[in-house]
Order: structure tokens, then sequence, then C-alpha cells
């Protein structure tokens, strides 16, 4: 490893000057990725950062060589699940500009995840100075081809060798990158929903609104279950009444029924997702109505009969658009728009995604350009 050498780097937000210790790995492993054939999650760029906690503060970011990490079967959060984490993505733009999409928005999302799962917050400067030099450092792992992306995944957990079942007093914060592939190689694959009474997501004071590791633990058992009958994920109903749809669990839900866009409202037990947030606002900018509102599965059901029911997609940062083709409840299902995306949810597609890659206007300022030298 060579010498450690201090950046600088001034972010635009604030003018604070945050010096990152940077130690660059001897040799890239870039040359031993296939980027026509990636599988989610599965490479890493050659660095990460790190930062820890202890004796009541944050350590400044540091950027590293990606690698293993060392700890004893005693840590905290392999026993307790005190572990959040956030997921975006880096777009090419051109060989000097990588394009991240509303950075700001998830630092703000991982600040309130961190809050509720009593980790220490980490801070907007930190996140997005270090963030950035991440991006600078590994610009070359950002996929040049359209579609492709570098797949972020900031995450924080208690690192304690304790295993009372009690705060911790240490914490590490990284933050990996993967270079994913295009979501849909050919044409848009609509999913297969099932709704579910035996299992619950999420209960209004629970963690459903956060992205907690253990969320996603829980949710394994239902969701195998749900394959082993045919279908790709559970449509997550209330815990209470059973009765109004509520999210995907790695997506949230949108139904545009007779031109009126309409996905539930954030109660305390949906993901307040990005691209949800994005999709409303978009569809608001062209005139579609949208409502926020509670929406049971009986009302899909009627709408469908009345023949209203036009489209059904869900949106996350994955997949950003993911139509959906069929929905089970019971003994009853929903065929929607053949095997095909909607026109809506095509439209949808295009202008995110357009956005993102930097090809259509950003009057909404979500896009957040690094410059790489
Ligand atoms: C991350 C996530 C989403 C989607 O959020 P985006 O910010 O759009 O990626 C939806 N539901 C759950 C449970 C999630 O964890």
């Amino acid at each position: 490893m060579k010498t450690p050498y201090l950046s600088t780097h001034k972010l635009k937000l604030n003018s604070i000057v945050m010096k990152i210790k940077k130690t660059i790995a001897d040799k890239s492993r870039i040359s031993e990725i296939d980027f026509d054939n990636l599988e989610f999650g599965r490479q890493f760029s050659d660095h990460m950062v790190e930062m820890t906690w202890e004796n009541g503060s944050w350590s400044q970011p540091e950027i590293k060589p990606y690698g293993p990490i060392s700890f004893t079967p005693a840590l905290n959060a392999l026993h307790y699940g005190q572990a959040g984490f956030e997921g975006m993505k880096a777009f090419y733009y051109d060989e000097k500009t990588i394009h991240l999409f509303r950075p700001e928005d998830h630092q703000r999302r991982f600040e309130n995840t961190c809050k509720r799962l009593c980790i220490p917050p980490v801070d907007m400067n930190s996140f997005m100075t270090s963030l950035e030099e991440l991006i600078k450092t590994d610009s070359r792992w950002v996929p040049r081809k359209r579609g492709r992306a570098l797949y972020i995944r900031p995450f924080a957990f208690s690192s304690e060798e304790y295993i009372a079942a009690r705060v911790s007093g240490k914490y590490k914060f990284f933050i990996i990158t993967s270079p994913v592939a295009a979501y849909y190689k050919e044409g848009f694959n609509p999913v297969k929903l099932t709704t579910t009474f035996n299992y619950v997501r999420a209960v209004k004071g629970g963690t459903g609104a956060v992205k907690a590791a253990g969320n996603y633990g829980s949710s394994y058992y239902p969701a195998k279950k749900a394959q082993e009958e045919g279908y790709t994920q559970v449509l997550w109903l209330d815990a209470k009444e059973q009765t109004y749809i509520e999210e995907v669990g790695t997506m949230n839900i949108f139904f545009l029924i007779d031109g009126t866009l309409i996905t539930p409202p954030l109660g305390g037990t949906i993901l307040p997702g990005i691209t949800r947030k994005s999709v409303i606002a978009l569809a608001k900018s062209w005139d579609v109505p949208v409502e926020e509102r509670r929406i049971s599965i009986d009302e899909v059901f009627e709408e469908d009969d009345k023949g209203s029911l036009q489209e059904i997609f869900g949106a996350g940062t994955a997949a950003v658009i993911s139509p959906v083709g069929l929905i089970n409840h019971g003994d009853r299902q929903i065929k929607i728009a053949g095997d095909k995306i909607g026109p809506f949810a095509k439209k949808m597609y295009d202008a995110i995604t357009g956005l993102q890659y930097g090809e259509i206007d950003d009057p909404f300022e979500w896009v957040h350009k690094i410059h790489v030298s």
C-alpha cells in the first residue's frame, strides 16, 4: 500500500473544508471485471469509505482499499441487528462528469434510519464529501453503457464486541460501491405479486419507514413462500386490517386508475422512496392528478372490474420503474397490460433515466454532478 496522503475537497453545500485520509490500492482489480456480465451486488470497486464512532464521536472519513474487515464473533450488530443502510446510484455522463441522483435526500433518509436504530447519524458534510471523494477515486468503475450504473451502498452498524442487548458504544460506517448491469436486458419483465394473510412487513411504530437491515431479514421467509407459489414478490397489506396496500418491500407501488395516479401515503409503515417522490413530482409536472391516499386491495379489484385500472408499477432505485403484470389476492387475480410495460410507466421510466444520465433538462435539480479529473 502506498503512503496515505491527505486530499482536501470543498463541498459546495457549506464551506467546511474536510480532510480525507486516502490510501490507494496497490493494484486495481478493474481488469478482472467483465462489465458485460455483471451480477447485481457481487463485484466491488477498488476503494471504500470508512468511519468509526468511538468515545462519543465519528472519526474523519477515510478512503481505503476495499477489502475484508475483521471482528470477533461477539460483534454486536450480528446478534441484535442494529444496522441500517442506503442504496443509490452513480451514472456516467462523460469522461469528466459523473451524476449522482438526489444524494442529499439519501443522506437525510440515512440520518432518519440511524436515529430510529440509535446509531449516531453521519452528518451531511462527512457523508457527501467522502462519497464524492470515493466516486472520484473509483470513477473508472462507473460503467459507461447507458442503463448500467455504479450502485452505492452506505451502511452503519454497532461494532462493539459485546453481546449484551443494549445500545453499543462503537459503530462503523462504510460506503462500498458495485458496478451493476442494466436492469432490463430485453424489454421489461412485469412482476407477479401476491398478497399474504399470514405475515406482515411493518406496523405503526415499528421500523417499516426506515432502511433497517432487519426489515429485509424478516421478509425473506414470506418472500420465499410467495416465490414457491410462482410470484416474484409479496404485495404487503397493512398489518392491522390487512386491507390497505402498502408497498412491495423493495419498491413503492403506484396505480393508474382513470388517468389518476394513486399511491399509498407515508404513514410510518411505508418506506419513503426517493423514486416514489420523484414519480409524484414528475406526474404533477405533467398535470397528471396524483393522490397519496389509502387504497384497499378490494378497490383495485373493483376498478379492474369496471375497466378503469390502467397500469400498476413499482418504483425503486434498483429497477427505477417495474411494471406489475399480475396481482394475486386469495383466490382472485388481476392481469394487467398483457406482458408489457404500460405507456405511462414507460414515459416515467424514460423521464427518470433521462434525467439520471443527463439526456434531458433537470428543472428539479435532482442531479448532483461530480467533476472527475
Ligand atoms: C429502499 C426501499 C424502497 C425504494 O426506495 P428508493 O429510495 O426509491 O430506492 C422501497 N421500499 C423499501 C422497503 C425499501 O427499503
